[in-house]
Protein backbone atom coordinates (compact mmCIF):
# COMPACT_ATOMS: atom_id res chain seq x y z
CA UNK A 1 0.00 0.00 0.00
CA UNK A 2 1.14 3.50 -1.12
CA UNK A 3 1.46 5.65 2.02
CA UNK A 4 2.17 9.62 2.23
CA UNK A 5 2.62 11.55 5.22
CA UNK A 6 -1.08 12.71 5.30
CA UNK A 7 -2.38 9.10 4.68
CA UNK A 8 -0.28 7.75 7.20
CA UNK A 9 -1.61 10.69 9.73
CA UNK A 10 -4.99 9.61 8.50
CA UNK A 11 -4.93 6.08 9.56
CA UNK A 12 -3.15 7.01 13.27
CA UNK A 13 -6.82 8.28 13.50
CA UNK A 14 -8.65 5.44 12.03
CA UNK A 15 -7.59 2.62 9.23
CA UNK A 16 -10.85 2.50 8.31
CA UNK A 17 -10.64 6.39 7.09
CA UNK A 18 -8.18 5.41 4.88
CA UNK A 19 -9.92 2.16 3.33
CA UNK A 20 -12.99 4.32 3.01
CA UNK A 21 -11.38 6.75 1.12
CA UNK A 22 -10.00 3.69 -1.00
CA UNK A 23 -13.72 2.28 -1.97
CA UNK A 24 -16.02 4.19 -1.23
CA UNK A 25 -14.83 8.32 -1.81
CA UNK A 26 -17.83 9.00 -2.35
CA UNK A 27 -19.37 8.92 0.70
CA UNK A 28 -16.96 11.39 1.64
CA UNK A 29 -18.84 14.90 3.45
CA UNK A 30 -17.09 18.02 3.72
CA UNK A 31 -15.92 19.05 6.68
CA UNK A 32 -14.13 22.00 8.21
CA UNK A 33 -11.16 20.57 8.06
CA UNK A 34 -8.50 21.82 10.45
CA UNK A 35 -6.08 19.31 8.95
CA UNK A 36 -6.04 21.37 6.19
CA UNK A 37 -5.94 24.83 7.54
CA UNK A 38 -2.63 23.17 10.40
CA UNK A 39 -0.82 23.21 6.89
CA UNK A 40 -1.60 26.58 5.70
CA UNK A 41 0.35 27.15 2.53
CA UNK A 42 0.87 30.73 3.35
CA UNK A 43 2.85 29.49 6.78
CA UNK A 44 5.26 26.82 4.71
CA UNK A 45 5.92 29.51 2.20
CA UNK A 46 7.02 31.59 4.98
CA UNK A 47 8.93 28.87 7.23
CA UNK A 48 11.24 28.26 4.54
CA UNK A 49 13.22 31.29 4.68
CA UNK A 50 13.76 30.86 8.78
CA UNK A 51 16.83 29.29 7.80
CA UNK A 52 18.23 31.29 4.97
CA UNK A 53 18.14 30.39 0.88
CA UNK A 54 16.92 27.00 0.35
CA UNK A 55 16.12 24.78 -2.50
CA UNK A 56 12.70 24.45 -3.86
CA UNK A 57 11.54 20.79 -4.81
CA UNK A 58 9.01 21.43 -7.49
CA UNK A 59 6.04 19.69 -7.13
CA UNK A 60 5.56 17.03 -9.77
CA UNK A 61 2.79 14.32 -10.05
CA UNK A 62 5.19 11.88 -10.94
CA UNK A 63 6.93 11.80 -7.36
CA UNK A 64 10.20 9.57 -8.80
CA UNK A 65 10.97 12.98 -10.56
CA UNK A 66 10.83 14.71 -6.79
CA UNK A 67 12.52 11.58 -5.65
CA UNK A 68 15.62 12.29 -8.73
CA UNK A 69 15.35 15.98 -7.85
CA UNK A 70 15.99 15.42 -4.26
CA UNK A 71 18.97 13.08 -4.89
CA UNK A 72 20.55 15.82 -7.04
CA UNK A 73 20.31 18.59 -4.60
CA UNK A 74 21.75 16.14 -1.57
CA UNK A 75 24.70 15.68 -3.65
CA UNK A 76 25.88 18.83 -2.04
CA UNK A 77 27.86 19.23 0.76
CA UNK A 78 25.75 21.70 3.04
CA UNK A 79 22.13 22.54 1.45
CA UNK A 80 18.57 23.29 2.97
CA UNK A 81 15.80 22.05 0.77
CA UNK A 82 12.15 22.25 1.09
CA UNK A 83 10.25 19.74 -0.27
CA UNK A 84 13.06 17.27 -0.32
CA UNK A 85 11.47 13.65 -1.08
CA UNK A 86 11.75 10.32 -0.38
CA UNK A 87 10.33 7.07 -0.73
CA UNK A 88 11.26 3.83 1.56
CA UNK A 89 9.00 0.06 0.31
CA UNK A 90 5.96 2.66 -0.47
CA UNK A 91 6.36 5.18 2.11
CA UNK A 92 6.44 8.17 0.51
CA UNK A 93 7.10 11.73 2.17
CA UNK A 94 8.00 15.45 1.28
CA UNK A 95 10.20 17.01 4.13
CA UNK A 96 8.99 20.71 5.00
CA UNK A 97 12.27 21.75 5.58
CA UNK A 98 15.61 19.36 5.48
CA UNK A 99 18.80 21.01 6.22
CA UNK A 100 22.17 18.84 5.15
CA UNK A 101 25.44 19.46 6.73
CA UNK A 102 27.85 17.01 5.37
CA UNK A 103 26.47 13.83 6.60
CA UNK A 104 23.96 14.98 9.03
CA UNK A 105 20.36 16.10 8.54
CA UNK A 106 17.76 17.99 10.22
CA UNK A 107 14.22 17.35 9.61
CA UNK A 108 11.70 20.08 10.17
CA UNK A 109 7.62 19.88 10.07
CA UNK A 110 6.17 23.31 9.45
CA UNK A 111 2.41 23.84 11.01
CA UNK A 112 0.52 27.18 10.91
CA UNK A 113 -1.29 25.75 14.40
CA UNK A 114 -0.56 27.42 17.77
CA UNK A 115 0.64 24.26 19.50
CA UNK A 116 1.82 21.10 18.92
CA UNK A 117 -0.79 18.48 18.68
CA UNK A 118 -0.20 14.93 19.12
CA UNK A 119 -0.86 13.76 15.57
CA UNK A 120 2.14 16.12 14.15
CA UNK A 121 4.55 13.75 16.48
CA UNK A 122 3.37 11.38 14.44
CA UNK A 123 3.85 12.97 11.15
CA UNK A 124 7.19 13.80 12.23
CA UNK A 125 7.79 10.42 13.61
CA UNK A 126 6.96 8.70 10.07
CA UNK A 127 9.10 11.23 7.87
CA UNK A 128 11.80 10.34 10.14
CA UNK A 129 11.24 6.51 10.27
CA UNK A 130 11.48 7.32 6.27
CA UNK A 131 14.52 8.61 6.10
CA UNK A 132 16.22 6.89 8.70
CA UNK A 133 15.60 3.19 6.80
CA UNK A 134 16.73 4.94 3.65
CA UNK A 135 20.15 5.22 5.51
CA UNK A 136 20.22 8.98 6.20
CA UNK A 137 21.77 9.91 9.42
CA UNK A 138 18.88 12.53 11.12
CA UNK A 139 19.98 13.96 14.13
CA UNK A 140 17.37 16.45 14.23
CA UNK A 141 13.50 16.41 14.29
CA UNK A 142 11.76 19.29 14.75
CA UNK A 143 8.46 20.88 14.76
CA UNK A 144 8.13 24.26 13.40
CA UNK A 145 5.18 26.25 14.72
CA UNK A 146 3.28 29.97 15.22
CA UNK A 147 3.71 31.68 18.30
CA UNK A 148 0.58 33.09 19.47
CA UNK A 149 1.94 35.75 21.44
CA UNK A 150 4.51 37.06 18.84
CA UNK A 151 3.35 40.54 18.16
CA UNK A 152 4.11 42.43 14.82
CA UNK A 153 6.47 45.35 14.63
CA UNK A 154 7.31 47.47 11.95
CA UNK A 155 9.26 44.68 10.58
CA UNK A 156 8.39 40.86 10.24
CA UNK A 157 10.73 38.81 12.86
CA UNK A 158 10.19 35.01 11.58
CA UNK A 159 12.32 34.01 14.66
CA UNK A 160 10.26 35.52 16.97
CA UNK A 161 7.01 34.60 15.05
CA UNK A 162 7.85 30.44 14.30
CA UNK A 163 8.42 28.39 17.83
CA UNK A 164 10.73 25.56 16.91
CA UNK A 165 10.00 22.74 18.90
CA UNK A 166 12.56 19.61 19.06
CA UNK A 167 11.45 16.27 19.54
CA UNK A 168 14.45 14.32 18.05
CA UNK A 169 13.55 11.66 21.23
CA UNK A 170 10.22 11.25 20.65
CA UNK A 171 10.91 10.40 17.18
CA UNK A 172 13.65 8.51 17.81
CA UNK A 173 11.06 6.23 20.56
CA UNK A 174 8.72 6.00 18.27
CA UNK A 175 10.53 3.93 15.53
CA UNK A 176 8.70 0.91 16.17
CA UNK A 177 5.80 2.10 16.57
CA UNK A 178 5.53 3.66 13.12
CA UNK A 179 6.99 0.73 11.57
CA UNK A 180 4.12 -1.71 13.06
CA UNK A 181 1.66 1.26 12.24
CA UNK A 182 2.74 0.58 8.17
CA UNK A 183 2.84 -3.18 8.94
CA UNK A 184 -1.06 -2.75 10.43
CA UNK A 185 -1.97 -0.61 7.90
CA UNK A 186 -0.89 -2.93 4.93
CA UNK A 187 -2.57 -5.87 6.50
CA UNK A 188 -5.82 -3.61 6.87
CA UNK A 189 -6.53 -2.58 3.28
CA UNK A 190 -6.06 -5.87 2.41
CA UNK A 191 -9.64 -6.29 3.20
CA UNK A 192 -12.62 -7.07 0.72
CA UNK A 193 -15.33 -6.52 2.78
CA UNK A 194 -16.10 -3.12 4.92
CA UNK A 195 -14.60 -3.21 7.96
CA UNK A 196 -16.48 -3.68 10.93
CA UNK A 197 -14.58 -0.80 12.86
CA UNK A 198 -17.17 0.99 15.45
CA UNK A 199 -17.31 4.59 15.84
CA UNK A 200 -15.50 6.51 18.82
CA UNK A 201 -13.67 9.29 19.61
CA UNK A 202 -11.67 9.05 16.82
CA UNK A 203 -14.19 10.07 14.74
CA UNK A 204 -14.08 13.40 16.01
CA UNK A 205 -10.38 13.71 17.08
CA UNK A 206 -7.61 14.80 16.10
CA UNK A 207 -10.13 15.98 13.09
CA UNK A 208 -14.00 15.40 12.17
CA UNK A 209 -14.12 12.39 10.32
CA UNK A 210 -15.52 12.74 6.53
CA UNK A 211 -16.95 9.59 7.19
CA UNK A 212 -19.19 10.18 9.63
CA UNK A 213 -22.58 9.97 8.12
CA UNK A 214 -21.70 6.70 6.56
CA UNK A 215 -20.13 5.06 9.83
CA UNK A 216 -23.54 6.16 11.64
CA UNK A 217 -25.84 5.01 8.86
CA UNK A 218 -27.24 2.10 11.02
CA UNK A 219 -28.45 4.52 13.37
CA UNK A 220 -31.96 6.17 13.89
CA UNK A 221 -32.18 9.68 12.32
CA UNK A 222 -33.22 11.13 16.00
CA UNK A 223 -29.99 10.27 17.22
CA UNK A 224 -27.65 11.17 20.27
CA UNK A 225 -25.31 13.30 18.10
CA UNK A 226 -27.53 15.01 17.08
CA UNK A 227 -28.00 16.34 20.73
CA UNK A 228 -26.75 20.02 21.34
CA UNK A 229 -23.93 20.73 23.33
CA UNK A 230 -23.18 17.21 24.96
CA UNK A 231 -19.54 16.83 24.86
CA UNK A 232 -18.63 14.04 22.26
CA UNK A 233 -17.10 11.76 25.24
CA UNK A 234 -20.53 11.63 27.05
CA UNK A 235 -22.28 10.70 23.60
CA UNK A 236 -19.59 7.76 22.46
CA UNK A 237 -19.87 6.62 26.15
CA UNK A 238 -23.64 6.27 25.86
CA UNK A 239 -23.99 5.23 22.65
CA UNK A 240 -21.74 2.52 23.16
CA UNK A 241 -23.76 1.43 26.53
CA UNK A 242 -26.38 0.83 23.39
CA UNK A 243 -28.37 4.47 24.28
CA UNK A 244 -28.51 6.31 21.30
CA UNK A 245 -32.25 6.64 20.03
CA UNK A 246 -34.18 9.70 21.42
CA UNK A 247 -36.95 7.29 23.53
CA UNK A 248 -33.98 5.41 25.01
CA UNK A 249 -32.26 8.69 25.90
CA UNK A 250 -35.44 10.28 27.36
CA UNK A 251 -35.00 6.77 30.06
CA UNK A 252 -31.60 7.61 30.57
CA UNK A 253 -30.31 10.67 33.14
CA UNK A 254 -29.07 13.24 31.07
CA UNK A 255 -29.26 16.85 32.10
CA UNK A 256 -32.52 18.62 31.17
CA UNK A 257 -31.23 21.11 28.28
CA UNK A 258 -30.47 17.40 26.22
CA UNK A 259 -34.09 16.00 27.32
CA UNK A 260 -36.06 19.24 26.59
CA UNK A 261 -34.58 19.51 22.25
CA UNK A 262 -35.42 15.64 22.43
CA UNK A 263 -38.74 16.34 23.93
CA UNK A 264 -39.57 18.44 21.62
CA UNK A 265 -38.58 17.00 18.65
CA UNK A 266 -40.08 13.39 19.65
CA UNK A 267 -43.14 14.71 20.54
CA UNK A 268 -43.62 18.10 18.09
CA UNK A 269 -44.53 20.08 21.06
CA UNK A 270 -45.12 23.75 20.69
CA UNK A 271 -43.18 26.77 21.08
CA UNK A 272 -42.43 27.42 24.68
CA UNK A 273 -42.31 31.20 25.65
CA UNK A 274 -41.62 32.34 29.22
CA UNK A 275 -43.35 36.14 28.81
CA UNK A 276 -42.36 37.42 32.15
CA UNK A 277 -38.72 36.58 31.63
CA UNK A 278 -38.89 38.09 27.79
CA UNK A 279 -40.48 40.82 29.24
CA UNK A 280 -38.13 41.23 31.92
CA UNK A 281 -34.93 41.91 29.00
CA UNK A 282 -37.09 44.04 26.97
CA UNK A 283 -37.76 46.35 29.66
CA UNK A 284 -33.75 46.29 30.07
CA UNK A 285 -33.51 48.20 26.32
CA UNK A 286 -34.28 51.66 25.67
CA UNK A 287 -34.34 53.69 22.90
CA UNK A 288 -33.02 54.96 20.68
CA UNK A 289 -31.94 51.17 19.79
CA UNK A 290 -28.74 50.06 17.83
CA UNK A 291 -28.51 46.85 16.19
CA UNK A 292 -24.27 46.07 15.70
CA UNK A 293 -22.66 43.40 14.18
CA UNK A 294 -19.01 43.02 13.29
CA UNK A 295 -17.26 40.47 10.70
CA UNK A 296 -13.28 40.00 11.20
CA UNK A 297 -10.94 38.11 9.93
CA UNK A 298 -7.74 36.53 10.87
CA UNK A 299 -4.20 36.75 9.36
CA UNK A 300 -1.77 33.77 10.32
CA UNK A 301 1.13 35.78 9.84
CA UNK A 302 0.54 39.36 10.96
CA UNK A 303 0.71 41.96 8.14
CA UNK A 304 -0.30 45.01 10.20
CA UNK A 305 1.88 46.61 13.40
CA UNK A 306 0.83 45.42 16.58
CA UNK A 307 -1.31 42.32 15.33
CA UNK A 308 -0.85 39.06 16.54
CA UNK A 309 -1.44 35.91 14.56
CA UNK A 310 -4.69 34.90 14.21
CA UNK A 311 -5.95 37.59 15.92
CA UNK A 312 -9.63 39.01 14.77
CA UNK A 313 -9.14 41.71 12.94
CA UNK A 314 -12.45 43.78 12.07
CA UNK A 315 -13.10 44.46 8.51
CA UNK A 316 -16.39 45.46 8.34
CA UNK A 317 -19.81 46.72 10.32
CA UNK A 318 -23.44 46.53 9.94
CA UNK A 319 -25.79 49.19 12.14
CA UNK A 320 -29.53 48.94 11.84
CA UNK A 321 -30.88 51.83 14.49
CA UNK A 322 -34.27 53.11 15.72
CA UNK A 323 -34.64 56.70 17.44
CA UNK A 324 -37.52 56.21 19.22
CA UNK A 325 -40.50 54.09 19.52
CA UNK A 326 -42.36 53.72 16.08
CA UNK A 327 -39.34 55.46 14.73
CA UNK A 328 -37.85 54.11 11.57
CA UNK A 329 -35.72 51.92 10.72
CA UNK A 330 -32.08 53.00 9.70
CA UNK A 331 -29.34 51.67 8.12
CA UNK A 332 -25.19 52.71 8.10
CA UNK A 333 -22.50 50.19 7.17
CA UNK A 334 -18.37 50.36 7.02
CA UNK A 335 -16.39 48.24 4.80
CA UNK A 336 -12.71 48.54 4.29
CA UNK A 337 -10.80 48.70 1.19
CA UNK A 338 -9.08 45.56 0.77
CA UNK A 339 -5.01 45.34 1.58
CA UNK A 340 -4.44 48.36 4.56
CA UNK A 341 -5.04 48.01 7.81
CA UNK A 342 -9.01 48.86 8.50
CA UNK A 343 -8.80 48.74 12.26
CA UNK A 344 -8.17 52.59 12.49
CA UNK A 345 -11.09 53.50 10.02
CA UNK A 346 -13.23 51.38 11.31
CA UNK A 347 -12.80 52.16 14.80
CA UNK A 348 -13.49 56.26 14.10
CA UNK A 349 -16.39 55.42 11.72
CA UNK A 350 -18.01 53.65 14.57
CA UNK A 351 -17.91 56.43 16.66
CA UNK A 352 -19.39 58.55 14.41
CA UNK A 353 -22.10 56.34 13.61
CA UNK A 354 -23.06 55.01 17.26
CA UNK A 355 -23.49 58.12 19.45
CA UNK A 356 -22.47 57.84 23.47
CA UNK A 357 -25.06 56.70 25.75
CA UNK A 358 -26.90 54.71 23.52
CA UNK A 359 -28.20 50.75 24.03
CA UNK A 360 -26.43 48.89 21.80
CA UNK A 361 -27.33 45.90 21.25
CA UNK A 362 -25.46 42.47 19.75
CA UNK A 363 -26.14 39.04 19.12
CA UNK A 364 -23.88 36.94 21.23
CA UNK A 365 -21.76 40.03 22.59
CA UNK A 366 -18.62 38.83 23.90
CA UNK A 367 -18.01 38.77 20.54
CA UNK A 368 -18.49 42.19 19.61
CA UNK A 369 -17.39 43.65 23.17
CA UNK A 370 -14.07 41.69 22.59
CA UNK A 371 -13.46 43.48 19.40
CA UNK A 372 -14.31 46.93 20.60
CA UNK A 373 -12.48 46.53 23.69
CA UNK A 374 -9.47 45.79 21.86
CA UNK A 375 -9.95 48.98 19.56
CA UNK A 376 -10.53 50.96 22.78
CA UNK A 377 -6.79 49.55 23.75
CA UNK A 378 -5.08 50.57 20.56
CA UNK A 379 -6.53 53.72 19.83
CA UNK A 380 -6.63 56.02 23.46
CA UNK A 381 -8.27 58.96 21.66
CA UNK A 382 -11.16 57.00 21.45
CA UNK A 383 -11.08 54.59 23.82
CA UNK A 384 -13.91 56.36 25.88
CA UNK A 385 -16.10 56.62 22.93
CA UNK A 386 -15.83 53.11 22.32
CA UNK A 387 -16.05 51.82 25.95
CA UNK A 388 -18.93 53.56 26.28
CA UNK A 389 -20.47 52.10 23.56
CA UNK A 390 -18.87 48.72 25.46
CA UNK A 391 -20.68 49.35 28.82
CA UNK A 392 -24.05 50.24 27.23
CA UNK A 393 -24.64 46.65 25.12
CA UNK A 394 -26.98 44.11 25.43
CA UNK A 395 -26.94 41.01 24.28
CA UNK A 396 -30.16 40.06 22.35
CA UNK A 397 -29.12 36.08 22.59
CA UNK A 398 -29.82 35.65 25.83
CA UNK A 399 -33.72 34.98 25.59
CA UNK A 400 -32.79 32.04 23.63
CA UNK A 401 -29.60 30.78 25.52
CA UNK A 402 -31.81 30.63 28.64
CA UNK A 403 -34.72 28.96 26.71
CA UNK A 404 -36.78 31.56 27.59
CA UNK A 405 -37.92 31.52 24.20
CA UNK A 406 -37.86 27.62 22.37
CA UNK A 407 -38.82 25.95 19.25
CA UNK A 408 -38.34 22.42 18.16
CA UNK A 409 -37.08 24.27 14.90
CA UNK A 410 -34.01 25.04 17.01
CA UNK A 411 -32.70 21.84 17.76
CA UNK A 412 -30.94 22.81 20.89
CA UNK A 413 -29.25 25.48 19.70
CA UNK A 414 -29.33 29.41 20.26
CA UNK A 415 -27.31 30.34 17.59
CA UNK A 416 -28.61 33.00 15.40
CA UNK A 417 -28.35 30.56 12.22
CA UNK A 418 -31.20 28.47 13.87
CA UNK A 419 -32.94 30.87 15.66
CA UNK A 420 -33.76 32.94 12.55
CA UNK A 421 -35.40 30.52 10.64
CA UNK A 422 -37.05 29.17 13.47
CA UNK A 423 -38.70 32.09 14.35
CA UNK A 424 -39.43 33.32 10.36
CA UNK A 425 -39.47 30.21 8.72
CA UNK A 426 -40.83 31.36 5.49
CA UNK A 427 -39.77 34.74 5.53
CA UNK A 428 -37.44 34.89 2.22
CA UNK A 429 -35.91 37.96 2.62
CA UNK A 430 -34.19 36.04 6.18
CA UNK A 431 -32.89 33.30 4.40
CA UNK A 432 -29.38 33.34 4.13
CA UNK A 433 -29.48 30.98 1.28
CA UNK A 434 -30.91 33.83 -0.89
CA UNK A 435 -27.94 35.95 -0.70
CA UNK A 436 -25.24 35.96 -3.36
CA UNK A 437 -21.97 34.64 -2.87
CA UNK A 438 -21.52 35.34 0.81
CA UNK A 439 -23.95 32.99 3.57
CA UNK A 440 -21.79 33.06 6.45
CA UNK A 441 -19.01 35.00 8.28
CA UNK A 442 -16.57 32.38 7.23
CA UNK A 443 -17.03 33.13 3.44
CA UNK A 444 -17.61 36.82 4.56
CA UNK A 445 -13.74 36.25 5.86
CA UNK A 446 -12.29 34.63 3.21
CA UNK A 447 -14.16 36.84 -0.01
CA UNK A 448 -12.40 39.79 2.71
CA UNK A 449 -8.95 38.42 2.59
CA UNK A 450 -9.12 37.74 -0.89
CA UNK A 451 -10.78 41.16 -2.17
CA UNK A 452 -7.32 42.73 -2.99
CA UNK A 453 -6.86 39.54 -5.57
CA UNK A 454 -9.88 40.99 -7.84
CA UNK A 455 -10.20 43.56 -10.37
CA UNK A 456 -12.35 46.71 -9.84
CA UNK A 457 -15.40 45.50 -11.38
CA UNK A 458 -15.02 41.96 -9.53
CA UNK A 459 -14.45 44.35 -6.48
CA UNK A 460 -17.57 46.04 -6.75
CA UNK A 461 -19.66 42.98 -6.72
CA UNK A 462 -17.88 41.48 -4.12
CA UNK A 463 -17.94 43.82 -1.63
CA UNK A 464 -21.74 44.59 -2.36
CA UNK A 465 -22.40 40.60 -1.67
CA UNK A 466 -20.48 41.63 1.19
CA UNK A 467 -22.19 44.23 2.99
CA UNK A 468 -25.67 42.68 1.90
CA UNK A 469 -24.57 39.57 4.22
CA UNK A 470 -23.58 41.86 6.97
CA UNK A 471 -26.92 43.56 6.69
CA UNK A 472 -29.47 40.54 7.00
CA UNK A 473 -27.21 39.87 9.90
CA UNK A 474 -28.20 42.60 11.88
CA UNK A 475 -31.40 42.82 9.98
CA UNK A 476 -32.55 39.13 11.37
CA UNK A 477 -31.41 41.39 15.02
CA UNK A 478 -34.15 43.91 14.19
CA UNK A 479 -36.91 41.04 13.31
CA UNK A 480 -36.21 39.06 16.23
CA UNK A 481 -35.91 42.01 18.89
CA UNK A 482 -39.48 43.14 16.95
CA UNK A 483 -41.10 39.70 17.36
CA UNK A 484 -40.14 39.40 21.02
CA UNK A 485 -41.38 43.17 21.95
CA UNK A 486 -44.37 42.18 19.94
CA UNK A 487 -45.30 39.46 22.02
CA UNK A 488 -44.85 41.13 25.40
CA UNK A 489 -47.04 44.13 23.26
CA UNK A 490 -49.79 41.05 22.34
CA UNK A 491 -49.70 40.19 26.25
CA UNK A 492 -50.30 43.94 27.29
CA UNK A 493 -53.00 44.77 24.86
CA UNK A 494 -54.87 42.19 26.56
CA UNK A 495 -54.07 44.77 29.84
CA UNK A 496 -55.66 47.60 26.80
CA UNK A 497 -52.14 48.36 25.22
CA UNK A 498 -52.04 49.35 21.71
CA UNK A 499 -50.27 47.25 19.13
CA UNK A 500 -47.21 48.64 18.07
CA UNK A 501 -46.03 47.18 14.69
CA UNK A 502 -42.31 48.11 13.42
CA UNK A 503 -42.17 50.62 10.57
CA UNK A 504 -39.24 50.16 8.22
S1 LIG B 1 -16.38 7.84 11.00
FE1 LIG B 1 -15.09 7.05 12.58
S2 LIG B 1 -15.04 4.86 12.27
FE2 LIG B 1 -15.82 5.78 10.38
S3 LIG B 1 -14.01 6.06 9.13
FE3 LIG B 1 -14.32 7.92 10.22
S4 LIG B 1 -13.06 7.77 12.03
FE4 LIG B 1 -13.29 5.73 11.20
Amino acid sequence: MYLSKSLYCECVQCNKMLWLNKHYPEEKQEVANSSVLDNGTEVGILAKNLFGPSIDIDFNQDLNKMIEDTKKELTKEKVIITEASFNYNNNFCSVDILKKDNNSYELYEVKSSTEVKDIYLHDASYQYYVLTKLGLNVTKVSIVYINSEYVREEELELDKLFIIKDITDIAISKLKEVENKIKEINKYMEQKIIPKDDIGMHCVKPYDCPFFKYCTKHLPEQNIFNIRGMPNRSKFKLYHEGIYDYNNLLKTKINNKYKEQIEYELYDKEPKINIDKIKEFISTLSYPLYFLDFETYQQSIPEYIGIKPYEQIPFQYSLHYIEKENGKLLHKEFLSAPNIDPRRSLAESLVNDIPENVCTIAYNMMFEKMVIKNLAKIYPDLSNHLMNIYNNMKDLMIPFKDREYYTKEMYGSYSIKYVLPALFPNDPSLDYHNLEGVHNGSEAMNTFSNLGNLSIEEQQIVRNNLLRYCELDTYAMVKIWDKLENIVKERSETNGNRYRKLKK
